[in-house]
């Protein structure tokens, strides 16, 4: 093997490294400014009162209505809780017209959305629907109206649990008279005009399904606590406790209940350290940051999550490629691949993160894997051992680096909201392709979570990590009933 590729891959490596006094560091600092983000706006971490102010322990029954409006698909779906723990769904996907997305009215899109919910509710609850517009005709006041929890994957103001205004658009969508105007409005409006039996109940954000679909599925005493995505993005919901939420005092016309003494909060870790006070900053992390669309901002998700660890190995990897001594990748005495040159290895965001979890499963003592890997996605025929080996080692590191960062904010809402000392459970309910299938991903958090003292091996022995698919569907329904209850 050519040791001085394998010595340089090792070089870069370290320089992923994240040792356990960073994690305390990046641990005391995000405790700062969760703290800063609960007392006031514009903050980098920012801590958004969902309104939601309780989660639900497994029991809760009901037929409940969900939408997901946040990229490409319109979701639909129905949600059947059983009240013990389990659910059945109903779903239908749609595509959004793209001139619907980007060049139409609001007005044009939300009655879209809402003849996709009249077309669900006539195939899958038509009785129902029937009974509704029979009742109407009869001049019969009393509603029986379907619950509905809206997913809106975009950035919104939100005043309470039902309402929130849309800040920008993202995500290729562009309809600008719907900035400024309350979400849940728009929906209702065009939900009242073709007569559905159905109330816009909750303006749902996935983290916060995803806490709340797991403390359904997986009820323990008290409840999950958190709620995280490690897939495209990264971002975590937890359960906070209302006073500390200080800067809920200057929001004078929100609403929501105060009998639980709790509220969850939508933390918008992706956001993190924005500053770079305390984040690991190696030059990939720097050229990808400098190379992309949104500069300085992000910084914690751009060394986190799925749509940014397939970049930065590759500007690893092309360090290598173009580092003459090596000649990683290129045709020469020590390697056999010629890479044509539209290979997606030169193109930015041209490696996708798969390629990481497929690698770092590989355990074979040829490269099986990581042979097909490459060919896969990068179209590299016949890397030699060492080629191989080299990768490896980068994406190894890529990856640790990227859990032992997730365990900084989970560390941090274990120790600031105090539950490992009153709780002897704590449950956190994690989605995403990221957690679900790169290899060890919850191990390495864990790792640095039990290397931060004030959690240590015992906390951790606390702490249940569990996958909670499907925020959006069950996650949404569950808050659309807990928002009915509010009434
Ligand atoms: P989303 O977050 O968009 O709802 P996912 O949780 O599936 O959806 O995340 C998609 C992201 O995960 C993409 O950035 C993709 O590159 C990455 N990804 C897809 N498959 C895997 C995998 N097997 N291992 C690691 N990352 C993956």
């Amino acid at each position: 093997m050519s040791s001085a590729l394998l010595d340089e891959a090792t070089r870069i490596a370290r320089e992923f490294d994240y040792p356990a006094d960073q994690v305390q560091r990046g641990v005391d600092e995000y405790i700062k400014q969760s703290n800063e983000g609960l007392a006031k706006e514009n903050t980098t971490l920012s801590q958004i009162p969902t309104f939601v102010t309780a989660v639900p322990n497994g029991t809760e029954k009901g037929l409940y209505l969900a939408v997901d409006l946040g990229g490409t698909n319109f979701r639909v779906c129905s949600v059947q809780l059983h009240g013990d723990t389990t659910f059945s769904l109903t779903q239908s996907k749609i595509m959004i017209p793209r001139e619907l997305m980007a060049s139409g009215t609001s007005k044009d899109l939300f009655l879209f959305l809402a003849r996709q919910i009249e077309a669900f509710l006539r195939i899958h609850h038509n009785e129902h629907f029937e009974a509704h517009l029979r009742r109407r005709r009869d001049g019969n006041q009393m509603e029986d109206l379907f619950d509905l929890g809206f997913t809106f994957s975009f950035p919104v103001r939100q005043f309470g649990i039902n309402s929130g205004t849309l800040i920008r658009w993202t995500k290729g969508f562009n309809i600008p008279d719907a900035v400024g105007h309350d979400v849940c409005a728009l929906l209702q409006s065009a939900i009242d005009e073709l007569h559905l039996p159905v109330r816009v109940a909750a303006l749902v954000n996935d983290t916060v399904g995803t806490l709340m679909a797991r403390s359904y599925t997986s009820p323990g005493e008290t409840g999950t606590l958190v709620g995280a995505i490690f897939g495209t993005g990264t971002n975590g919901a937890y359960v906070e406790k209302l006073d500390k939420v200080t800067k809920l005092k200057d929001m004078k016309d929100a609403k929501y209940d105060t009998s639980t003494g709790e509220m969850i909060i939508n933390a918008e870790w992706g956001s993190f350290d924005n500053h770079m006070s305390v984040l690991p900053d190696t030059i990939y992390d720097q050229q990808l940051d400098a190379d992309s669309n949104n500069p300085g901002v992000q910084m914690f998700e751009k060394r986190v999550s799925g749509m940014f660890l397939g970049e930065i190995l590759r500007r690893a990897l092309l360090a290598m490629h173009n580092n003459p001594d090596l000649g990683l990748f290129k045709a020469s005495k020590t390697s056999s691949v010629s890479l044509p040159s539209d290979s997606l290895f030169y193109r930015q965001w041209g490696l996708d993160t798969s390629l990481l979890s497929q690698v770092e499963a590989d355990t074979s003592k040829d490269f099986v894997e990581v042979k097909a890997a490459l060919k896969d996605h990068l179209k590299i025929e016949n890397p030699s051992d060492a080629e191989c080996e080299a990768v490896k080692i980068v994406v190894h590191a890529i990856g640790k680096r990227a859990a032992r960062l997730s365990a900084v904010p989970m560390a941090a809402i274990l120790i600031h909201t105090g539950k490992l000392e009153t709780e002897s459970m704590v449950d956190i309910g994690v989605d995403g392709s990221l957690v679900e299938f790169y290899p060890k991903f919850e191990e390495y958090i864990r790792e640095a979570l039990r290397e931060v003292p004030q959690v240590g091996v015992a906390g951790d022995k606390k702490v249940r990590i569990g996958i909670s698919k499907d925020g959006s569907g069950v996650g949404a329904a569950l808050i659309a009933l807990v928002a009915s209850k509010d009434e």
